[in-house]
């Protein structure tokens, strides 16, 4: 944990004790956000929609009504993420101007919660991608190192919580993208069970795997946004039917150790810094039983889900035309086709374009069953290695990627490169199972490594309960 950063229950704390007051919290937040407008954090940022939020939590508080813990605190939100009135860009051209209708469900409960929506966060185009440099406005760069990437794709958000400006920011992980920028930036980060969240008014990518999930300075912040936002939602009819209770974090079952599970698969990828890293954190954890085991078709994961999540992007996306969604570029004497062709060649960038080329070569006739058929069936016997591991251990835990933040630029030529870094985070995603990232110190260059916790169906309450022990356990580590 970064002991400089924000925590909410401190804010919390200082808001109902009179230390403090929302507004004076979010003026700072928007001034350190304009003094670090080289970060590239934010694509849009209206200083006046804050302000006049934070004057309505105020007054709600003065008048007795509290909404509970996020009540006057400033959560920034990812950029493909609908907040009625404010720009939607999800950083692409073809998106520049749209202003949404309406509030995605999540933005609504922060709201219920009294929060304070702060700024639409930088990404990789239409999530797609690890670095955050695909996206169509503007570089964003790591905090802690700013010629490094902050990961991706939701860069922004974790580098708006690094940077000390907000506590809390949500993100959406499709492949990783809540816990490999949160890993690289030092927070925490974490993905819910699909279904956990609604995805209504979350711009689709890969719909079987996208999830809206925390982006926090420390356990108990992710946790206590996850309270908020988690939860059935009839506008998303995969939403789970079930209730989440708020979490208790201190509520340890002491009673025996947990088992751990170190699967060699992932194990055999790491360099010797990483490993170096990964065991000084495992060794600094107690009352756990360390038990190697195997999750032998995770070496397929990364080739299944550039299929399958490729496959969802392009038929998600093919509702951005330039006619019912996005800019229209074309002219329209120039027929339907050119209009087609010209906003989408023009209005999206290169990886989503080859997303979008290589998604409808896998579903085409001829083609489905070697490449979409088989990925599925890669899919099931991935989530099949996880259900025999939950008969092992109770988690499983490994680096949450495999090297810290990158320098911009290193990998933005080679998209397999980038694809790799998602090597841990992926599988789970497959899986559909919760996974999160805490970070556990610092390489020999001051860059933070993230330990990610990856949970059973459903388990998202005893995965934080664990990272919050952990998060005891290693505080001080660096
Ligand atoms: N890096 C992965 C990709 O590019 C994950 C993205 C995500 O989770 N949205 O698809």
């Amino acid at each position: 944990m970064n002991e400089d950063l924000p925590k909410l229950g401190d804010l919390a704390d200082a808001l109902r004790s009179g230390a403090t007051t929302s507004v004076a919290l979010v003026e700072a937040a928007l001034e350190h956000a304009a003094s670090l407008d080289k970060l590239g954090i934010f694509l849009d940022l209206d200083a006046d929609a804050v302000l006049d939020a934070a004057r309505a939590a105020d007054s709600a508080l003065a008048r007795g009504e509290d909404l509970g813990p996020l009540h006057g605190i400033p959560v920034a939100i990812k950029d493909n993420i609908c907040v009625a009135g404010q720009p939607l860009t999800c950083a692409s051209r073809l998106l520049d101007g749209f202003v949404p209708p309406d509030h995605a469900t999540v933005v609504r409960r922060l709201l219920n919660a009294g929060a304070v929506p702060f700024g639409k966060t930088n990404c990789d185009e239409f999530a797609m991608g690890s670095s955050n440099e695909n996206s169509a406005y503007v570089v964003a760069r790591n905090p802690r190192d700013p010629s490094r990437v902050p990961g991706g794709s939701s860069g922004g958000s974790a580098a708006a919580v690094a940077a000390g400006i907000v506590p809390l920011a949500l993100g959406s992980d499709t492949g990783g993208s809540i816990r490999q920028p949160a890993a690289l930036c030092g927070v925490v980060g974490v993905k819910p069970s699909w279904g956990r969240v609604s995805r209504s008014g979350l711009v689709a990518f890969g719909s079987s795997l996208d999830q809206v999930g925390p982006i926090a300075s420390d356990v108990a912040g992710a946790s206590a946004l996850l309270d908020v936002i988690a939860g059935s939602d009839p506008l998303d009819a995969t939403s789970r039917a079930e209730t989440y209770d708020p979490v208790d974090l201190a509520e340890f079952d002491v009673s025996r150790a947990l088992r751990i599970g170190l699967p060699k698969e992932y194990l055999d990828q790491l360099s010797e810094e990483a490993r170096g890293a990964l065991d000084t954190a495992l060794s600094k954890l107690t009352g756990v039983e360390l038990v190697p085991i195997s999750l032998p078709h995770s070496r397929f994961s990364i080739a299944t889900y550039y299929v399958l999540a490729s496959a969802e992007a392009s038929s998600n996306l093919a509702r951005f035309d330039g006619v019912r969604y996005g800019q229209r570029l074309g002219k329209p004497e120039e027929g339907l086709d050119a209009l087609y062709r010209r906003s989408r060649t023009e209005g999206f960038g290169d990886e989503v374009q080859r997303r979008i080329l290589l998604g409808t070569f896998v579903l085409s006739a001829g083609y489905y069953d070697a490449y979409y058929g088989k990925a599925q069936a890669a899919r099931r016997v991935i989530r099949e290695d996880f259900e025999q591991a939950w008969e092992q251990v109770d988690f499983v835990v490994s680096l949450t990627a495999p090297t810290t933040a990158f320098p911009l630029g290193s990998k933005a030529d080679d998209p397999l490169s980038m694809y790799l870094s998602g090597v841990f985070t992926v599988p789970a995603s497959l899986a559909g199972i919760p996974a999160m990232t805490l970070p556990i110190g610092d390489d020999e260059l001051g860059l933070p490594w993230g330990l990610q916790i990856i949970a059973p169906d459903g388990a998202e309450a005893a995965m934080l309960r664990f990272a919050a022990r952990v998060e005891i356990a290693l505080e001080g580590l660096e």
